[in-house]
């Protein structure tokens, strides 16, 4: 257990030390078993990153249960959860106010395939989840929505979202989507980029599965 802590410790001040979330923003969580009960590790609410120490990281079970004494999981746990519950192949959640892609999820519109790594979140685009309050079952369940046949969705007005097999994994997606909502906004400043095909995009899907493992 205290290994998975440390995990979650390391990819938790990483979100700062890459600037991919600044400050307390963001938050991190790791699929884990504790006492024979399935649920989740996960980053405290409201802590700074670079002080966290592996007590403070929170055990949540899969029914939304945990230590009431200790410190308050964070703020996000729901999603965190509601993604475990539904992804099987989910093991690992990143959730970052990235600059990028929060400066596109306040415009509500998906990433469209103007680029073809965009299929690195598993199909033709990224989808933007509705605004709901943070910390809300309403902000899960819209995430969940945005998240159909994808591993990454922006939230609006808000940030991003990434899951993978691993904190490696999901980590990288989250960069990988940063970067492409980077590439994205500077394309739109001198017109509407052209937007590969859904022909095209079925054979970068086939394709990708080779190049990411
Ligand atoms: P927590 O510190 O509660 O995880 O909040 C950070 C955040 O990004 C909320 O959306
Ligand atoms: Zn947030």
């Amino acid at each position: 257990m205290i290994k998975l802590k440390k995990e979650v410790i390391k990819y938790a001040k990483k979100l700062n030390s890459t600037n991919l979330s600044i400050l307390r923003s963001g938050n991190i969580s790791l699929r884990a078993k504790f006492k024979n009960i399935e649920g989740f590790l996960i980053t405290p609410s409201g802590r700074k990153y670079e002080t966290l120490l592996p007590k403070e990281i929170v055990f949540v079970s899969l029914d939304g249960n945990y230590d009431k004494d200790g410190l308050k999981p964070s703020s996000e746990w729901k999603f965190h959860q509601d993604i475990y519950l539904e992804k099987n192949e989910a093991n690992a959640i990143v959730h970052a106010h990235s600059l990028y892609a929060t400066s596109l999820s306040v415009h509500g519109k998906l990433i469209p395939a103007f680029h073809y790594m965009v299929a690195l979140a598993g199909g033709h685009d990224i989808k933007c989840s509705k605004y709901a309050t943070f910390g809300t079952r309403a902000l899960s369940r819209s995430i969940i929505k945005a998240l159909k046949d994808r591993r990454a969705c922006l939230m609006s007005n808000h940030g991003q979202v990434a899951y993978g097999d691993d904190l490696g994994k999901a980590f990288e997606l989250a960069e990988e989507v940063e970067n492409l909502c980077h590439q994205y906004l500077e394309a739109k400043k001198i017109g509407n980029p052209n937007i590969l095909s859904k022909k095209e995009m079925i054979s970068v899907l086939k394709n990708i599965k080779n190049y990411k493992n």
